[in-house]
């Protein structure tokens, strides 16, 4: 596991986001470059003053864009140079209470868009930022100001934002077709076509509806979709009849990604009554892919070991774990498909993961 905390002494007052530089070559005023270092950690000088990080020797932050807060001694590393799924936090308040939330909700939101933008105008060439929550669009207004303002000055990123997709109105569609969000993507779950079973598993009265409407918003808007299902037990069944929903209604989408449970936040503690294992019954989710494939629905599999998967559907498992939250058993480093794989999330139980596994 990649740790994106890591301590640090700061002589700033407030926090700042910085670009870390290993030398002076390029520098843009909100650059810090690296003054002395060993492999413990280094000494950064930039325009808001000194920064000392920890535990990380500094050759491994060569272009990160951190968010140095000297009061709680540390950095967040926002972007790392190095990888290909960045993930910004905006919030941690939501509107759902999801059985399955891998990242339960808080009731105080700190807001840090300005910072959060700051970090995006620094990003790496070409990267694709993502935006989750808590539910972003809860601050609809700053979040689309921030991806509006930062895309007009890099034409290079785009960003992919996690979201439930029911804040969306009638006057949000004219915004949301302007060029600039065709470098914006939605992801967003919907978990059965009964509308009782989806506000059941989100938590919310009424969530299907609003979703639908959000949807038929995004759909006039030409926005680009991707659904996101995770399996359950409680929903596990219905997956064909989704498949169908998603075919007919939302054909607009530019993909479902039907995902597997992560063992961690709520799910852990329920997870005998919300896993399903797919690898001994994979019936319904091969009747949902093949429903949707046939009709041009792109759909794929995100968190499936591609050894429990059938080989049929395996191409359609694709390493969706991001680099920092990713393992494998050790029996994988005899597997030819490991580059291919998922793995496991860093806190998936390593004796289940080692059973489970089955090198290819
Ligand atoms: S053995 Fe490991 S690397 Fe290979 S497919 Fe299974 S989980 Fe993935």
């Amino acid at each position: 596991m990649i740790e994106l905390i890591r301590p640090a002494t700061a002589d700033a007052e407030r926090p700042y986001v910085t670009r870390l530089r290993s030398t002076a070559s390029s520098f843009d005023p909100h650059d810090a470059v690296l003054v002395d270092g060993d492999a413990e950690g280094g000494l950064f000088s930039g325009a808001f003053g000194i920064v000392a990080i920890e535990g990380i020797p500094p050759g491994q932050l060569e272009g990160e864009v951190v968010l140095v807060d000297p009061a709680r001694r540390r950095i967040e590393r926002l972007l790392r140079a190095e990888s290909t799924t960045n993930t910004l936090l905006v919030t941690e308040r939501c509107d759902q209470l999801c059985v399955m939330c891998s990242q339960p909700p808080k009731k105080t939101h700190i807001d840090r868009f300005d910072l959060l933008e700051r970090a995006c105008l620094l990003a790496p060439e070409g990267m694709l930022i993502g935006i989750s929550g808590g539910e972003p669009t809860l601050y609809k207004e700053r979040l689309l100001t921030l991806m509006e303002r930062t895309l007009s000055i890099r034409a290079d990123l785009s960003f992919h934002v996690l979201t439930n997709g029911q804040h969306f109105t009638a006057a949000d569609i004219q915004r949301l077709g302007a060029p600039d969000y065709r470098r914006v993507s939605w992801g967003i779950p919907l978990y059965s076509t009964e509308p009782a079973l989806h506000d059941l598993l989100v938590g919310k009265d009424g969530a299907f509806a609003q979703l639908e409407e959000g949807l038929s918003y995004l759909a006039i808007a030409g926005a680009r979709i991707e659904l996101r299902t995770v399996v359950m037990n409680d929903n596990v069944g219905g997956l064909p009849a989704l498949a169908g929903y998603v075919s007919s209604r939302l054909r607009f989408v530019e993909a479902w990604s039907i995902m597997q449970l992560e063992h961690v936040g709520f799910a852990k503690n329920r997870w005998p009554a919300l896993f399903f294992d797919h690898s001994g019954r994979f019936g319904p989710i091969a009747e949902a892919l093949d429903r949707a494939l046939l009709h041009g629905v792109r759909a794929q599999l995100f968190n499936f070991p591609r050894c429990t998967v059938p080989a049929a559907y395996r191409s359609l498992a694709i390493a969706s774990i991001s680099d920092w939250k990713r393992k494998f058993a050790p029996a994988c480093s005899d597997c030819r498909e490991q580059t291919k794989c998922s793995g496991f999330f860093e806190w998936h139980p390593d004796e289940e993961a080692r059973v489970t596994v089955r090198p290819l």
